[in-house]
Formats: C-alpha cells, sequence, structure tokens
C-alpha cells in the first residue's frame, strides 16, 4: 500500500473504531460483534506500526496501552478538585437545603446524582483533543496518568467541538470485572483486591498501560470545570452538553424542586442499589444553577452548593481473633482488632478500630468474641459491640499492657486522657510513624516514600530523625529490598524537590500537637518564615485568626525545646527551605492598583490567561472577587459571552471592563 493509500486507510479505521468504541462503551449499544472491532484494531496498529508518522495523537490504537513509565508525573489542576461535604441523615439534608435558601432565596432546584465508588479524575482537553488526565491527588496537584487513562474505552481521545476543558468524572471498575479479575488473581496466588474502588486505583497506577489496558475500567463524566465559561448556566445542562460533547455520564440523575423530593429519590435509589452494575456509596445533591452556586461559594475544603449523601453503616457479625497494638506519632497506643475476614459495605474486613483500652472495658469485648462490625463507605470499620449471648466460656477478657510493645518502658495514662501513651522519645514506633508523617502527602509529599521503603530504612539505620532524609545517598538506597536503579534516582529527585516546599509543608510535617494542615498554612502565611515564628510569644500567636489557647500553647512549648532547634538548623543545613513561598493576602493600603480594595466581580470567557490566573493576579494587587453583581459591587470584568452578570451590572451602573482593560491594568 502506499503511503497516500495508507494515510486514507488509516483515517478512516480511527474513525470506524471510535464510532464502535463509543456505540460499546459510552452507549452501550454495540453495532458489530467484538471480532469485527479486534480485526479492525489489528488492521490498524499495523498500518501504523508500518508508517509511524501517521500515528495520531488521538488514535484509538492507544487504547490498548504499550507505554511504560518509570513514574507519574505530578500535575496542577487548572481549578482545584475539591471534595464535598458529607450528610449522613435526613437532618443534615433538610440543614442543607435551609443554608442554601438562607444564601439565594427559596427558587432552587437541585440536580441528584449517583455517588459512584471509584477514583476521581480530571481529563484536560485542548481543542478538542485529550491530551493529560491526572489523578485528584491533594485536590491541587495530582498525578499524571493519561496513557493508563486512554485505555479506558469510554474515556473519547476527542470530542466534538474543538473546546479546551477541563472535566472531572469517577473512574470505577464495573462489578462483573472486579469479580473476574479477583477470580483470576486468586486462581494465580494473587492478592485479591479489597474492593472495585481499591481495584480501580490500583489499575490506573500501574506504570505498565498495557495491564490497566486489560483491567475493563469504565467512568462517568460528570462537570466541567470552566462550565460558566462556555455559556452553560446550570448543572443539568452541563451533564446534557457532556453527552452532546461524547462523554459517557449517569443517566440515574435527576432534578428536584425540593429537598423532601430529594429524600424521597434517595429512598428509591437506595432500593436499587443493588442492581446498578457498579458499586456508589451515596447520592450527590448540587444546586443546578451556577449563577448561584457562585453566590453560595465554597468553604476551605468543599463548595456550599453540593452535599454528598452517604449510605449509612452496614453491620455484620464476626469472630474476634486477636488484639493487636500498635504505638502512634504521639506515643499514643491503640488496639486494633483481627478478625475472621467477612464481607460488608462492599469490602472484605479483617481489621477494625477499637479506639482505645475504656471503649473494650465499656463494651466487655473479649478475644474469641463473637464481634458486630460496622463499616460505612470509606469509614474505617469499626467493632460496635459483642453478642454475649453466644458465648461459649472459651471467650478471654483481654489486659491491655503495663509496657510499650515496641520500646517496653512504662506506658502512662495523661491525666484528662483515654489513651495510653509510651512517653520514651527516643520509642523506635513514634520515630517511625514521625517519619511516615514528615513524608506524608499532606506534609513533605515525598513520592516513592512510603511506610514500607521508611521503615526499612529506619531497620537499617539510615534514617533516624527527619534530617537524614536529606542526607541519602545512591550508594545506601540501593541496597533496599525492591529498589531499581530507576526508583533511587527517583526517589532522591522527590527528595530533592521536596526541599523547595513552602514553610507550611515543613510545619505540619514536624508534627506540632495540635497543628493540622490548615492551622499550618494560617502561621506559615502570618509569619513569613520560621525565625519570625520560633520568636512568636503566645499574645502573638493569640491574634492570628483560628489560632486557639491550645495551639499557640503547643507551639511555643514545641520551639523552647534544645533537640527541636538543633534539628531545624541541621534542615537549614541541608537546604530545606524554612520560608512561605505561596500566594500572599495584600491589603489594600499596601497596593497602589486600581483594584486595591475594590470589589470584583470576573464574568464570561477571558482568551488571555485562565480566571484563576486572573483571580490571583488581582488578589495579588489587594483587589476582593465576588461572585455575584450586587450593589456592592466596585467593577465588572467581562469576557467574551458574558451572560446575566453582565446585564445585571448595566443595569446597576457598575462600572464595566473587558479584558485587554484588565490586562492593561494588571501589567501596570
Ligand atoms: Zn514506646
Amino acid at each position: 500500500m502506499d503511503k497516500e493509500a495508507a494515510k486514507r486507510r488509516i483515517e478512516e479505521l480511527q474513525q470506524i473504531l471510535n464510532q464502535y468504541n463509543y456505540e460499546y462503551h459510552t452507549l452501550d449499544r454495540p453495532s458489530v460483534p467484538d471480532a469485527e472491532y479486534d480485526a479492525r484494531m489489528r488492521e490498524l496498529i499495523s498500518l501504523e506500526e508500518e508508517h509511524p508518522d501517521l500515528k495520531s495523537a488521538d488514535s484509538p490504537s492507544q487504547r490498548v496501552g504499550g507505554a511504560v513509565l518509570d513514574a507519574f508525573q505530578k500535575v496542577r489542576h487548572g481549578t482545584p478538585m475539591l471534595s464535598l461535604g458529607n450528610a449522613f441523615n435526613e437532618q443534615d439534608l433538610l440543614d442543607f437545603d435551609r443554608r442554601v435558601r438562607q444564601a439565594v432565596g427559596d427558587d432552587v432546584a437541585y440536580n441528584v446524582e449517583l455517588k459512584i465508588d471509584g477514583l476521581a479524575v480530571s481529563l484536560r482537553y485542548e481543542n478538542g483533543i485529550f491530551v493529560r488526565g491526572a489523578t485528584r491527588g491533594d485536590g491541587t496537584t495530582g498525578e499524571d496518568i493519561t496513557e493508563n487513562l486512554k485505555t479506558i474505552r469510554s474515556i473519547p481521545l476527542k470530542i466534538n467541538r474543538p473546546l479546551s476543558i477541563e472535566v472531572r468524572g469517577e473512574a470505577f471498575m464495573p462489578k462483573p470485572s472486579f469479580e473476574a479479575l479477583n477470580e483470576k488473581r486468586v486462581q494465580n496466588e494473587e492478592e485479591p483486591f479489597a474492593n472495585p474502588r481499591n481495584a480501580a486505583a490500583g489499575s490506573l497506577r500501574q506504570l505498565d498501560t498495557k495491564i490497566a489496558a486489560k483491567r475493563n475500567l469504565d467512568i462517568f463524566v460528570y462537570s466541567i470545570a470552566e462550565l460558566d465559561e462556555i455559556g452553560v448556566e446550570t448543572q443539568s445542562e452541563g451533564l446534557d452538553l457532556l453527552d452532546e460533547l461524547g462523554f459517557k455520564t449517569n443517566k440515574e440523575r435527576r432534578m428536584c424542586q425540593t429537598i423532601e423530593e430529594v429524600i424521597e429519590l434517595i429512598d428509591t435509589l437506595k432500593t436499587k442499589r443493588a442492581d446498578f452494575s457498579y458499586e456508589i456509596d451515596g447520592i450527590v445533591i448540587k444546586v443546578d444553577s451556577l449563577n448561584q452556586q457562585e453566590e453560595l461559594g465554597f468553604t476551605a475544603k468543599s463548595p456550599r452548593w453540593a452535599v454528598a449523601y452517604k449510605f449509612p453503616a452496614e453491620e455484620v457479625v464476626t469472630k474476634l481473633i486477636d488484639i493487636e497494638l500498635s504505638v502512634g506519632r504521639t506515643g499514643v497506643i491503640t488496639p486494633t482488632a483481627i478478625l475472621e475476614p467477612v464481607k460488608v459495605a462492599g469490602t472484605t474486613v479483617q481489621r477494625a478500630s477499637l479506639h482505645n483500652e475504656d471503649l473494650i472495658k465499656e463494651k466487655d469485648i473479649r478475644l474469641f468474641d463473637q464481634v458486630i462490625v460496622k463499616k460505612a463507605g470509606d469509614i474505617i470499620p469499626e467493632v460496635a459491640g459483642v453478642l454475649i449471648d453466644q458465648r461459649t466460656g472459651e471467650e478471654k477478657p483481654f489486659q491491655m499492657p503495663d509496657e510499650c510493645p515496641e520500646c517496653e518502658s512504662e506506658l502512662v495514662r495523661i491525666e484528662g486522657e483515654v489513651a495510653l501513651r509510651c512517653i520514651n522519645p527516643e520509642c523506635p514506633a513514634q520515630i517511625r510513624e514521625g517519619l511516615i508523617h514528615f513524608v506524608s502527602r499532606n506534609a513533605m509529599n515525598i513520592d516513592g516514600l512510603g511506610e514500607r521503603v521508611i521503615t526499612q530504612l529506619f531497620k537499617e539505620q539510615l534514617v533516624s530523625r527527619v534530617s537524614d532524609l536529606y542526607r541519602l545517598t545512591q550508594e545506601q538506597l540501593i541496597q533496599l529490598e525492591r529498589m531499581g536503579e530507576k526508583s533511587v534516582d527517583n526517589l532522591l529527585r522527590s527528595i530533592g524537590q521536596s526541599k523547595e516546599n513552602s514553610l507550611e509543608r515543613l510545619l505540619f510535617g514536624l508534627g506540632i500537637r495540635f497543628i493540622g494542615s490548615k492551622a499550618a498554612k494560617t502561621l506559615a502565611m502570618h509569619f513569613d518564615n520560621i525565625d519570625q515564628l520560633k520568636q512568636a510569644t503566645k499574645e502573638q500567636l493569640l491574634e492570628v485568626d483560628e489560632i486557639g489557647e491550645k495551639m499557640a500553647d503547643a507551639v511555643v512549648t514545641y520551639f523552647e525545646k534544645e533537640e527541636i532547634l538543633d534539628l531545624l538548623s541541621e534542615l537549614k543545613e541541608l537546604g530545606v527551605n524554612m520560608t512561605y513561598t505561596g500566594p500572599k493576602p495584600v491589603k489594600a493600603e499596601d497596593s497602589d492598583s486600581y483594584f486595591a480594595g475594590k470589589t470584583i466581580v470576573l464574568t464570561g470567557k477571558l482568551t488571555q490567561m485562565s480566571r484563576n490566573d486572573a483571580k490571583e493576579a488581582i488578589e495579588a494587587l489587594g483587589g476582593k472577587l465576588a461572585g455575584s453583581v450586587s450593589k456592592k459591587t466596585d467593577l465588572v470584568i467581562a469576557g467574551e459571552a458574558a451572560g446575566s452578570k453582565l446585564t445585571k451590572a448595566e443595569e446597576l451602573n457598575i462600572e464595566i471592563w473587558d479584558e485587554a482593560n484588565m490586562l492593561e491594568e494588571l501589567k501596570k
């Protein structure tokens, strides 16, 4: 076949295969037998092999996988992927509804969708072509899993309009695929996956894309990050648009005019739950109007215009085989129940939380008891009670030890606390847990340093305090189990990169009592660098928003310790950044920009920069962004195809700029 003919045939095959794919995997209406599809795919692959220059970025041949990666790159999401607030019962839903109505009035409708139990992903399209897909990660930064996502046949590699958008969806493993996969794993003497969600996550984090391709994953897409920029006014219209573009959306969605209607619908869906071919763990309720969504805005963690209703906990009975004790980062001893494996809420459970000694006593939980295990969604299962009438006489009361199971120092109970603690500062378990915390995602976020590697490093005495991490060498790491040259290189690179982290990650990683990741950020922003924070008095700390008595005391005590000051100067010498490098809130009086102190609304589509960048740039000049136009608005910046907000601004006689005006002011 000459080149011209090959080119024509490749294009033809790509089109046919895309069509087959769409019919089979998105519409669920296959028009040809599988054998026909396979034959066309083989033909395409062999033609592309003959003419590699004719293989396009959106060719369906990529569906079969083939790329083998070294590691996943980090990706920053265009707009953050937030998680939703939870509702566990009717009252929570009524409260949500009341808050919504208080904010936007009574004219509210809700779009109700199933909450698929899978892995949230973000898909980026440039001019209609799928260019990048990422995991949710910490919401701001995820991992680039593009090649694996391409193997999901319901993800279009090209959409029906040349849009540049980021869509969000839930990748999942259908129940039948999950069961078949686990059966095979058992046959091969491999550990079966605990649930479809773990199986989906594990498949998408395969470095060998051929494995992911074999896992039969699927996806439901549920939102476009830049909906309001493309002229859509409601969540439900957004879902219809996704259908039009060629995405697979879940068809169980409904509109409800009242929260009572939502509650009724949830009851129906609960009974249908077992019939779906995929696992769901709840229902998502969203305010349908995007204008109202913007008016409602966000809390620090989640949007105020949506809530996830979680199905209630399921309970099962199984036998308690043993009680294991572990020592946490702060020395707290936690008992864990080891159970005869049992299936509950879609997962196999072998361990469950017993919380603390008091709970064991209060519920009179004994070894070999038949216990009630409770589990809801992704919440850790817990032992809820004992079936006392099923006792045979073989049960044994459990006695907490007097000594730390790891370092054998005497355990103490601090007044006012239920937990037993090991207070030996040299306790190896605490040090190891502290190291694991230091490298974890919300702390220093060092890829490739999980619990397993840290435990090895600690055992081999290569690392005994966090500063040792920054002294690790290639020669030391290569000796560890399951560490190839490539993983060592990657690991050293991510350790090196973590030195550049903004101060709040270090603060959180150090594990100061009561200082969570949010408080760490607040402190880092306020004090700018560790030297200023170190010198801060309790009074100065209390002046900071959201820093309370306990936190202030904990910070002061922490920086009084000689060994902490030594550790910090070591880290500084090793090149670890100790300054806040994130975006800073600018006070209006410190800025001479026109934006300073003004309340500004951005609407319509910007062409020169993303809306998020524009927002950050304006805030950096002391401007305040608002979601909706009101009398309090000082300035409206209208991009292309601006809609109702522009009209309202005109009605209220508010100053209106276009994008060019804004860019000019930003350049000053
Ligand atoms: Zn100990």
